[in-house]
C-alpha cells in the first residue's frame, strides 16, 4: 500500500499489542477482536505483505470511529487513526472504496453534504432568515445540524439571541471538509473542500462553529493543511462559556442531576474539556460518567449510522448504561451528531439535552421551552 513508513511502523507495532482494546467503542460493542486497533492492524499487515487484498479488509477500515481512543490510550505514541486514514485514501485513489460509502461521497459530490440532502427545514429557514444579513460574527451550524438535527440548530441560534451576541448564520453554509476527511482522508477533495470554505468563511471576524466535528476542521486541519484562515475559529462550547462566565447569560441552576457526553473531538483532537463544564455547572448538578474528558467513550455518530446502524444503537445505549451508572437524571450532548445517536436510543426515564437546550431551559428555570 502507499501510505506512510510511520503508518506502517504503527501497523506493525499494533499487530502485537493490545494494550487500548479495552477502550475501543466499537470493540467493546460488538465484542470482535477485528474492531479494535490490534485486530485493524493485523488485517493490514496481511495486506502490506500481500497475502490479502486490500479489498478483503476494507470494511473492517470503514468501522473504526477515528475516535482516537486508541491513539489517546497508547503509551509508546502509536495513532492507529492516521493509519486507518491513510488507507482509506489509498483504497479511493485505487477504486476500492465500499459502495456504501461511495454513495456518501457522491451525495457529497452532489449536494455538498453525505445525506444528500438539498433543503433545510422550514423552521429553522425562519430562524436563520430573521437574523441580521450582516455581521462579524458567524455562528456555523454544520451539515449534521442543519439537514439531519435542525430542532438543535434552532436551540443554538436561540441562545444566541437571549445572550444579545450580534451574528448571522449563512442561509448557504460551505462544506467544511470534515466528512471528506473522516471518508477518504486527505484527499485533493478534501483540501479543496476546505479551502473553499476558508474563503467563503474569510469575511468574518469570528466563526462558531457549533458542531466539534466542524471546530476540529477550522482550529486543527486548516494548520495541519497550511490552509490560511483570516477568521477566529472557536468552538460553540468556548463562546457560550465566555457568555455565562461574563454575565452576558444568567442561567438559574437546575435541579437536575446531569452528566455531559464529551465529544470525541473536542475532548481528544482540541483538548477541550473544561468550558462544557462551565456551562454544566452554572445549569444543573453535574456529575461524571465512566470515561470522561479526554478519557470520552464515543457514542456514535450520523455518518457511521448510514451504514452501521446496529453497531450505532449498541455505542450510545452502552454510554446510556454509564450514565445511568453515574446517578444522572439527564445526558447533556455537545455533538449534534451525538445527540442523534443518542436519542435514538434513550432508555426510559432519561432525559436527553444539547448543552444549548440546557441553558435555555436554566434561563428560565426549567420553566422555558427548551426543545
Ligand atoms: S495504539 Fe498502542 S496500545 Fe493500541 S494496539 Fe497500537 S501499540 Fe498497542
Ligand atoms: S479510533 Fe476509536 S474506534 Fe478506531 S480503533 Fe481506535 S478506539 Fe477503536
Amino acid at each position: 500500500m502507499l501510505i506512510s513508513k510511520r503508518s506502517k511502523q504503527t501497523i506493525d507495532a499494533c499487530r502485537f499489542c493490545w494494550m487500548c482494546r479495552h477502550i475501543c467503542p466499537i470493540g467493546n460493542v460488538t465484542g470482535q477482536e477485528r474492531n479494535n486497533a490490534r485486530g485493524r492492524a493485523i488485517s493490514l499487515s496481511l495486506v502490506e505483505r500481500k497475502a490479502a487484498e486490500l479489498a478483503d479488509v476494507i470494511d473492517n477500515v470503514y468501522e473504526c470511529a477515528l475516535c482516537g481512543a486508541c491513539t489517546k490510550e497508547c503509551v509508546t505514541g502509536w495513532d492507529p487513526v492516521a493509519f486507518t486514514k491513510e488507507v482509506r485514501l489509498e483504497a479511493a485513489l485505487n477504486g476500492q472504496t465500499p459502495p456504501y460509502i461511495g454513495r456518501l461521497l457522491e451525495n457529497i459530490e452532489k449536494t455538498g453534504n453525505p445525506y444528500g440532502a438539498s433543503e433545510i427545514s422550514q423552521e429553522l429557514a425562519e430562524e436563520i432568515a430573521g437574523l441580521p444579513q450582516e455581521a462579524e460574527v458567524l455562528l456555523f451550524l454544520g451539515q449534521d445540524a442543519r439537514y439531519m438535527a435542525p430542532r438543535a440548530a434552532i436551540c443554538a441560534i436561540r441562545l444566541l439571541k437571549a445572550a444579545g451576541v450580534a451574528f448571522t448564520v449563512l442561509a448557504a453554509e460551505p462544506d467544511s471538509g470534515y466528512a471528506l476527511d473522516a471518508l477518504v482522508g486527505a484527499s485533493q477533495e478534501t483540501k479543496q473542500a476546505m479551502e473553499k470554505a476558508a474563503g467563503i468563511l474569510a469575511g468574518f471576524s469570528t466563526v462558531v462553529a457549533f458542531d466539534p466535528a466542524d471546530a476540529k476542521v477550522f482550529l486543527r486541519e486548516y494548520k495541519q493543511w497550511n490552509l490560511p484562515c483570516a477568521f477566529e475559529a472557536k468552538t460553540f462550547t468556548s463562546f457560550v462559556a465566555q457568555l455565562i462566565t461574563g454575565g452576558k447569560l444568567r442561567p438559574r441552576k437546575l435541579d437536575l442531576k446531569a452528566a455531559f457526553q464529551d465529544p470525541a473531538h473536542l475532548a481528544r483532537d482540541l483538548e477541550e474539556t473544561d468550558q462544557a463544564r462551565t456551562i454544566v455547572d452554572a445549569c444543573a448538578l453535574r456529575c461524571e460518567m465512566l470515561l470522561y474528558g479526554k478519557d470520552t467513550m464515543w457514542a456514535g455518530d450520523l455518518l457511521m449510522n448510514t451504514y452501521l446502524p446496529e453497531v450505532m444503537k449498541k455505542t450510545a445505549a452502552a454510554r446510556w448504561k454509564n450514565a445511568q451508572a453515574a446517578g444522572a437524571e439527564a445526558l447533556i450532548t455537545a455533538s449534534p451528531s451525538e445527540y442523534a445517536v443518542l436519542d435514538a436510543a434513550k432508555p426510559a426515564g432519561m432525559q436527553l439535552l444539547s448543552l444549548e437546550q440546557l441553558v435555555l431551559q436554566a434561563l428560565t428555570g426549567g420553566a422555558g421551552d427548551a426543545r
